[in-house]
């Protein structure tokens, strides 16, 4: 059985130092009892003892305030010690007549706060036997009524302190329960915020990534290491509008196989596609319209990832346990789809830039699809006007010998540096293209099949006679092959010109290299 409340850990006030000048108080009473009062003391050797103990016992509760000893002690010996003294000095005092039976209200105060209710109820009963036994002999008729009402005080007045306290107890445990909450929502809410920061850091990784398969892999990553889904994938739409798999985190596994949802899921992902809010899940066993990626999942979160009312895809996540998923997951989830979202229009952006670019990189000089398009045009062109016009390609011979021999980047400068020198050999109105690797082509708009052959041998001669260098310094020589076609001679379309082309190209080959052939 407790014998105190646990005032340890309290928020509610101590009251030890006001306990402490209050027997204080009482000292010097006693000792103004000792020397002016008008009793004729009996005995002064017993009321030396009285206060000598009175100060041992005020100087150890003292040393226990200041933590020398446990407080609990201290209190328990002040209530045993009351309990035998204040009967004494009420039958030393006039018993009925004295007025220290008041000291019984201090017994009764810290015995009410400090005790549990069974222990600070026995003291209430002490006292009021003791204050008995302490005025038995003097009892008259007439203060009958003053000690009934003095121990009536006793009892209202110990009731009163119990209730006050309990109630004080129950605030402080509501109080302390409130503080509890309150750390829990803040580590909590810390927790999230942290969660947000380390999402905002990888939505600018995100948003650094250029293609399409690295943003998804890059959000694999994120919704794994990060956000610790048991299971989680990332759906798109074909160009048939039917959701397939991009990436999957399943069985503990990664799955970059691209594959079909199944058709009877797909609907739901419909449903979700077309509306404005994510769908939380928070038991999938029962429900036929959702594949689960993990056989034992119960919640699932699905979030679309839309950017600029453009939707790009759906995230889904699985935990084995049912209404796992809470507001938060679903935000924190929301925020990062909204980074992957960002990410994957830009990497479209970047694509759609880069196919819109028209000259190739390395060479300057325009790239094959610039080629084909001009090809086009000009074809048109040339048959709409009755014009001329001549396609030449041109192949380094022996070029992955040369690659092998003085490495990639003195291959990239053989590539440079030939490029100038076709372009030295071409007029301005001629289309000259990278067709690929060591292929180039010119297009030359009006020009007859005589005038591109002197322009192909121009190159070829150029070419063989030019003088390249390796990255290290060594000198290098290097041929071409050159296959030429002719409108209207050769071919009636722009795609028969390229094949006509590569024809005469082969053969070149074919016959040697370092020659110029046409049909
Ligand atoms: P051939 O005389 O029959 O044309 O022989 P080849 O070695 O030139 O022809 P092949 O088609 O076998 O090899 C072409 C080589 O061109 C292979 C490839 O490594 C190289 N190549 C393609 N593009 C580049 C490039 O951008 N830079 C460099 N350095 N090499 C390239
Ligand atoms: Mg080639
Ligand atoms: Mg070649």
């Amino acid at each position: 059985m407790k014998l105190f409340f646990n005032r340890n850990k309290t928020l509610l006030p101590r009251v030890d130092k006001i306990y402490l000048i209050a027997r204080g108080m009482v000292l010097l009473s006693l000792i103004w009892l000792m020397f002016f009062s008008k009793f004729v003391l009996t005995d002064d050797t017993f009321f030396q003892i009285i206060i000598g103990t009175y100060t041992a016992h005020l100087i150890l509760f003292y040393l226990s305030t200041e933590g020398k000893f446990d407080i609990k002690l201290a209190y328990l010996s002040t209530i045993i010690y009351d309990l035998v003294l204040i009967p004494l000095l009420i039958m030393y005092t006039g018993e009925v007549h004295s007025s220290y039976f008041l000291l019984f209200f201090l017994t009764i105060s810290v015995a009410a706060y400090v005790l549990t209710n069974f222990f600070s109820f026995s003291v209430l009963v002490l006292v009021s036997a003791g204050y008995f036994l302490a005025i038995s002999q003097s009892i008259v008729m007439n203060k009958v009524l003053n000690v009934t009402l003095n121990v009536g005080f006793f009892w209202v007045y110990y009731f009163a302190i119990v209730y006050a306290s309990e109630f004080m107890h129950k605030s402080e445990k509501r109080l302390l329960k409130l503080l509890d909450t309150l750390n829990l929502r803040t580590s909590e809410l810390e927790k999230y915020q942290a969660h947000l920061e380390m999402i905002f850091e990888n939505s600018r990784v995100l948003a650094a990534i250029l293609d399409s398969d690295s943003v998804v892999s890059e959000l694999m990553n994120l919704l794994g290491n990060l956000l610790h889904y048991e299971g989680y994938t990332v759906v798109f739409k074909d160009a048939n509008n039917n959701f397939y798999y991009r990436a999957r985190f399943q069985n503990k596994q990664y799955n970059y196989q691209i594959e079909a949802v199944p058709q009877y899921a797909a609907d739901l992902l419909d449903k979700v596609a077309r509306q404005n809010n994510a769908v939380v899940i928070k038991d999938v066993s029962n429900r036929e319209d959702y594949a689960k990626l993990n056989s034992n999942s119960r919640s699932v979160m699905i979030v679309r990832i839309v950017a600029h009312d453009d939707l790009r895809g759906i995230i889904i996540a699985e935990a084995s346990k049912a209404g796992y998923f809470k507001d938060k997951d679903l935000q924190m989830l929301t925020a990062v789809a909204h980074s992957a979202a960002l990410a994957l229009e830009n990497a479209e952006l970047h694509k759609q830039t880069e196919e819109l670019t028209i000259t190739d990189a390395l060479t300057s000089t325009f790239n094959y699809r610039y080629f084909a398009q001009k090809l086009e045009e000009e074809k048109l062109r040339a048959s709409r006007y009755a014009l001329a016009l001549s396609l030449i390609m041109i192949d380094i011979d022996y070029f992955k010998k040369l690659n092998d021999t003085y490495g990639h980047e003195s291959g990239n400068r053989v590539l440079e540096g030939l490029s100038e020198i076709i372009k030295e050999c071409i007029r301005d109105v001629d289309i000259f293209a990278r067709y690929g690797g060591e292929e180039f082509a010119v297009i030359l708009p009006q020009t007859p099949l005589k005038d591109a052959l002197v322009i192909g041998e121009r190159i070829r001669f150029r070419v063989s006679e030019h003088k390249f260098e390796s990255v290290k310094g060594e000198i290098l020589k290097v041929t071409v092959s050159v296959g030429l076609t002719s409108y209207p001679e050769n071919g009636h379309s722009h795609e028969e010109l390229v094949s006509l082309a590569d024809q005469a190209l082969y053969r070149a080959k074919d016959e040697g290299r370092n020659l110029v052939c046409t049909n």
